[in-house]
């Protein structure tokens, strides 16, 4: 990717606001994300988070404003949703459920064939799952769900690839595993990352830029080190935190 082409805008928001049951619970003047960029999103639940996601992704539409380069004139986006509890009774297998990604493409008619198959089993081997493609996915364990979920979001082919909160309710290891598998991805694939996320200390590692959110509103953007200020994310979760100064990176306590 050229000098050029990275500070060109893959996503703009402009003056978007998004009403759910009479209530404004996004307001964006403008936000630029930048093409191959990863851009971190914080801040409390409740803030607008996801709501920001499904926007860019078309899946909501704002009251008001404009959404540029995002759909199908513009780049591509794909969304791996926030972790939904899955039934264990359900049916398909996990390379199944990474095909159900192409449906959108498709349309809802057509099966999936051997090109859509070959290509979901080849995102299992990008995301590490490739020997659980048979699993019922009522049978896998959440980072193995998480895995599989971004997997369906690469198969619609993205340009930009937004995640949300994809180290949720897993453990540790789970968690650093599916962080570093997102880095490589990002890289590997050359795509534009928004990532909400409540891993603080997986930002400095993983973000060019953090986006703050609070009440619906963006309240600051900047790097991963000046986001986790003890000042800045005191305003913004509104509790005192502290945070050291570990290697040159800032680890926030718990
Ligand atoms: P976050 O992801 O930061 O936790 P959300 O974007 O999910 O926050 O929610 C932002 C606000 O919108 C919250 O006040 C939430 O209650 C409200 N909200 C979210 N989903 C819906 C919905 N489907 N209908 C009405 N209000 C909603
Ligand atoms: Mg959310």
């Amino acid at each position: 990717m050229s000098g050029a082409d990275r500070d060109a805008p893959a996503v703009t928001l402009l003056d978007v606001r998004v009403v759910r049951q009479g209530r404004a619970v996004l307001r964006v003047r403008e936000l630029v994300v930048k093409r191959g960029e990863f851009l971190g999103v914080i801040g409390p639940n409740g803030s607008g988070k996801s709501t920001l996601l499904a926007v860019v992704a078309g899946r909501l539409r704002p009251a008001t404003g404009k959404i540029l380069g995002a759909g199908t004139a513009g780049g591509r986006v794909a969304l791996a949703a926030q972790m939904t509890a899955l039934d264990p009774r359900l049916p398909i297998s996990i390379l199944e459920s990474v095909m159900v990604g192409a449906y959108a493409e498709l349309g809802a008619l057509r099966r999936p064939g051997p090109k859509v198959r070959a290509r979901a089993r080849q995102l299992l081997d990008m995301v590490g799952i490739a020997h659980l493609a048979d699993r019922p996915i009522g049978l896998c364990s959440g980072g193995e769900a998480q895995r599989a979920a971004i997997a369906r979001a690469l198969l619609q082919r993205p340009d930009v690839l937004l995640l949300d909160e994809p180290t949720s309710a897993l453990d540790w290891r789970a968690q650093r595993e599916i962080l570093a598998c997102i880095k490589d991805i990002h890289s590997r694939l050359g795509l534009t990352t928004v990532m909400v996320t409540h891993e603080l200390n997986a930002l400095p590692e993983l973000c060019d830029r953090v986006l703050v959110l609070r009440a619906g509103e963006p309240v600051w953007l900047g790097s991963a080190r000046e986001a986790l200020t003890p000042q800045r994310l005191a305003e913004t979760f509104g509790i005192p935190f502290t945070v050291l100064d570990h290697r040159d990176r800032p680890v926030v306590l718990f």
